[in-house]
This record gives structure tokens, C-alpha cells and sequence, in this order.
């Protein structure tokens, strides 16, 4: 089992198959993209599968799926399908823009179900086409087009969450439409507090109080909702009369780190212990070094005891949300 020096468990993965993305949204990424980088730093799927192999081994259950854009990299539907065949892991969830959902379920329908994570998240900022532009600097799709897939993915009876970042003076407008989402279908929608990571210094986050008043005001009373709907540290509530939820994640002004179960894995195989600051280990380093799993697995276990107690955003991550992966 994986245990930290606070005696937190470590059973939750979340892996950065790519740092490049389809969007440029204005908080995660310069408009020009990311710094090339040649593809060989990028850990192949084998490599990424290697070392899910050892966490599980050690305790690790669940795993996200995400980037930049997981479904932009070729390959990860039949990694998706790998995952499922590790055993020891429980829950695989995808976190995604939705840009290419559409082509991603179609090409599901046709090949095989077993391509499909447990849950997906998706990514949307706002409903409304200008500000969608704006926030993400793409033209060429309405962003309802991408809600639009909801429904397919219900009936395929995978967990939908959606989440959208609010930012002061961008998109406070979308908050009560994004919540109107969740009146008909089981799905939920969460806010997640703007972390200040390199570009996101530049905006001003929307406390996650600030949101839940603006809903209440809408929609009535937030009921806290005890079910447990994910693995992470968001805090669940319904509203009177809908049929899906709404969550919050407040990592700015709700410190949740004291019950933080996580470690990250960077596109380039740099498992980072807390999306702040830069401890870790470069386990491709170790992997292309030809250091055996039990080697790795002993590593890992000894660098899980540094993870710090809780996020400081005063040391700057040397690593971009796209290649962390959120
Ligand atoms: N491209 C995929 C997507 O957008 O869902 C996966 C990667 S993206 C980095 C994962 C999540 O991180 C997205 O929900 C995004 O809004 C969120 N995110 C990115 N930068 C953030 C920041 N500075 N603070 C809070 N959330 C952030
Ligand atoms: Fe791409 Fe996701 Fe970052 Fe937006 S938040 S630029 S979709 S990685």
C-alpha cells in the first residue's frame, strides 16, 4: 500500500498521455501552443501502462485519463482498452474537451464497448459560441454541438460530470446555463476554482461560495448529497427539482490537501507528488535506464513519503496544466 508521511493512502492516478491539445484556452495554454518537444520525450503507451502495472501492485485503483487532449494522441482507445484489463484497477475515468467526442463515440459504436472508460468528464467553459471562442481560441465548433454527445454517452451508461472553471469578467454568464444542464439529465455539473499555474495568473479565479450563491439564487438550496459520486475531492450537492448535481472543487479557498489521495503522471514520466511545486521522480529516466518494476515500485514508494502536506502555489510548477493534466 502506498502511504504518505501523514498517513494519507495513495489510490488514485492521474496520467497525462499528451501535453498537446486541440484548444488553447486562455488559462491553460499560450495561444501559440505548448514548446515543441521531440516525441520521444512523450512516454509511449507501453511505458505508461508499465508503470500503472506497479502502482496498481501497490494499491493504486483509479485512474483519469487525461492531457492536453487525450483523445487527440493516437492510441488511446486501445490503451483505454488495456486499462480495463489491469487487474487491481477499479475506476478509469477520461477528462476530455469534447472536441472530437463525436468521432470518438462513433468509432466505439463500430469497433467494440470495451473502448469506453467507466466516466468521462468534459471540459466546457460556456455555452455561448462567442464566449466558447474566447475562452478557447478555436472558431470551428458550437459548443453545443459537444454538449450534444451527453446523451449518447448516458445511454451507453457512462458517468458524465462537466466542468467548467469560472473566471471573473469571462464567464460568470455561464454558470446558471451550465447548471440548467444538469435540471433533466443524471449527469453533474462541478466548478472547479481557477488554480494561479502559469498562464492562469493572468485571470482571476470566481471563489466557489461566490458560485454557489449565484445558483442558490436561481435554483434554490444547495443540499449537500452524501453519495460518494467520484474519487476526488469534490463536494457534492442536489437542487430541488433536478434530476443531476452539482459539485465544487475548491482547492483555493477549501484547502482539501489533508485527504488528498493523489499523485500525477506527466506526459514525459514525471510522477509529481502535488500539482504544485516540482517533487517527484522521473520514472522515465528510470524506465529507459533499464531499472526493473520492483526497483521502480520501491522507488515510488520511498518518494511518496515527501509529498508535501499541502499545495503552495509560491513555487512555480515547472510543469503547465496541459502536461500535468489538471
Ligand atoms: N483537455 C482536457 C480537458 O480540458 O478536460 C484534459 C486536460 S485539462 C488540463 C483538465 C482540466 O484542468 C480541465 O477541466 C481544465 O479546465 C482544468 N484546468 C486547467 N488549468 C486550470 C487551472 N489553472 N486551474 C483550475 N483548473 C484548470
Ligand atoms: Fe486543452 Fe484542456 Fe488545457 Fe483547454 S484546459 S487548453 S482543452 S488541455
Amino acid at each position: 500500500m502506498l502511504i504518505d508521511s501523514y498517513d494519507r493512502i495513495i489510490n488514485y492516478l492521474r496520467v497525462s498521455v499528451t501535453d498537446r491539445c486541440n484548444l488553447r484556452c486562455i488559462y491553460c495554454m499560450p495561444q501559440e501552443g505548448i514548446e515543441w518537444k521531440p516525441h520521444e520525450n512523450i512516454l509511449t503507451f507501453e511505458e505508461i501502462l508499465r508503470i500503472i502495472k506497479i502502482m496498481a501492485e501497490l494499491g493504486v485503483k483509479n485512474i483519469k485519463v487525461t492531457g492536453g487532449e487525450p483523445l487527440l494522441r493516437k492510441g488511446t482507445l486501445p490503451f483505454l482498452k488495456e486499462l480495463k484489463n489491469i487487474p487491481k484497477i477499479e475506476n478509469i475515468t477520461l477528462t476530455t474537451n469534447g472536441i472530437l467526442l463525436g468521432e470518438y463515440l462513433e468509432k466505439i459504436e463500430k469497433l467494440d464497448y470495451e473502448f469506453l472508460p467507466n466516466g468521462i468528464n468534459i471540459s466546457i467553459d460556456s455555452l455561448n459560441s462567442e464566449r466558447y471562442k474566447k475562452i478557447t481560441r478555436y472558431e470551428n465548433i458550437d459548443p453545443l454541438m459537444i454538449i450534444s454527445n451527453i446523451e449518447r454517452l448516458l445511454k451507453l451508461n457512462i458517468k458524465v460530470k462537466i466542468n467548467c472553471v469560472p473566471i471573473k469578467s469571462i464567464n460568470e454568464k455561464d454558470i446558471i446555463p451550465l447548471v440548467s444542464l444538469a435540471k433533466d439529465k443524471n449527469i453533474t455539473i462541478r466548478f472547479i476554482e481557477l488554480m494561479p499555474i502559469k498562464y492562469a495568473k493572468n485571470y482571476k479565479a470566481i471563489p466557489g461560495t461566490d458560485t454557489a450563491a449565484l445558483i442558490e439564487q436561481t435554483f434554490g438550496i444547495l443540499t449537500p448529497f452524501s453519495a460518494s459520486l467520484g474519487n476526488g475531492p469534490a463536494i457534492y450537492y442536489s437542487l430541488p427539482g433536478f434530476s443531476g448535481k452539482v459539485g465544487f472543487i475548491n482547492p483555493m479557498t477549501q484547502c482539501f490537501c489533508k485527504t488528498c489521495n493523489r499523485l500525477r503522471l506527466t506526459s514525459e514520466g514525471f510522477l509529481k507528488l502535488c500539482l504544485s511545486g516540482n517533487l517527484g521522480l522521473d520514472l522515465r529516466k528510470m524506465m529507459r535506464e533499464s531499472v526493473s518494476d520492483s526497483e521502480i515500485s520501491k522507488a515510488v514508494t520511498e518518494i511518496v513519503k515527501q509529498k508535501p502536506l499541502s499545495h503552495s502555489f509560491k513555487n512555480q510548477s515547472l510543469h503547465g496544466m496541459s502536461e500535468i493534466g489538471g
